[in-house]
């Protein structure tokens, strides 16, 4: 990977616990390095060919002076966030902030915090089976689509099967997309419940009827095992309707469950 460096930039801010730091202010020394796989501007000489410099410093010196966080790692992480959804060229950031006047008692350089933030691709699977199925995966997939922090990469096609767990229900509609995002998983967990909530998911039967249900099926480089969130989505593997669309979308080459009947619907539009 190729490397943009700001280095220990001093800039005044009031972030800190404690009530002095925030009404005095201190010198707060920001790095911030940006990686792109390949910087254009390296071979054209144009600066359209990279990240302009001069507005990734305005963008660190306008949050470190105007922000009083409680926590040097939030302003770090403020900073990458502006830097990555800023410049589509940008991979991944990594902002160290120092604190060299840190208001502890001892000898020390500086107290110092490191925050990464990068673009991963992520799998989310999305089905139904009330009302206008379609209509309601496509309004859910606008959704996505409408939030500047998710790009979307491809779309499978769309399957019908018949219900799991509780049969006494319509068929479903499943399918599955690829995204890319600097959100974390948790990040990205929560904006599917709220679109979901937004379509008036109402969850009352396990594995019952919904209009629309939104998972996190994979994001690369992630495995996560906590009450709130399992990456890979602990069910997945045993889900035809799962597997099918994700081998179309090239994100699955593993078998599939014969159980249940996965039949093409045809595509979105
Ligand atoms: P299901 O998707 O199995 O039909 P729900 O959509 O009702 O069931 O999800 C129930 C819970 O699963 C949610 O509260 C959520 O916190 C949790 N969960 C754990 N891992 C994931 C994941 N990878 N994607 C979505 N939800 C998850
Ligand atoms: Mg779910």
């Amino acid at each position: 990977m190729d490397r943009i460096s700001l280095k220990e930039m001093k800039l005044f801010g009031y972030t800190g616990c404690l009530p002095e730091e925030k009404k005095n202010g201190q010198y707060f020394y920001v790095s911030i390095d940006m990686f792109v796989k390949f910087i254009p501007g390296a071979v054209s000489d144009e600066l359209s060919g990279t990240v302009n410099y001069a507005e990734v410093y305005e963008i660190a010196k306008k949050i470190v002076e105007n922000s009083g966080f409680d926590l040097i790692e939030h302003l770090a992480h403020e900073i990458g966030r502006e830097v990555i959804s800023s410049y589509d060229l940008v991979d991944a950031v990594k902002v160290t902030v120092r604190k060299p006047d840190a208001p502890v008692d001892g000898v020390f350089e500086s107290m110092e915090t490191e925050i990464n933030i990068k673009r991963r691709e992520a799998v989310i699977g999305f089905g139904g089976n009330i009302g206008d199925r379609k209509e309601t995966i496509r309004q859910a997939i606008k959704a996505i689509e409408d939030n500047p922090a998710i790009e979307v990469v491809r779309i499978s096609s769309l399957y019908e099967t018949e219900p799991v767990g509780y049969d006494d229900q319509p068929d479903f509609l499943n399918g599955c997309m690829a995204v890319k995002t600097y959100l974390s998983p948790y990040e990205l967990l929560h904006e599917l419940q709220r679109i979901e909530l937004d379509l008036h998911r109402e969850r009352t039967i396990k594995n019952g009827p919904r209009t629309i249900d939104l998972d996190l099926l994979l994001m690369t480089g992630v495995r996560l095992d906590t009450e709130e969130l399992t990456i890979p989505h602990p069910r997945m593997y045993e889900r035809a309707f799962v597997l099918v669309p994700l081998r179309e979308i090239g994100m699955y080459n593993g078998p599939v469950p014969a159980d249940k009947d996965v039949r093409l619907f045809g595509s979105l539009n």
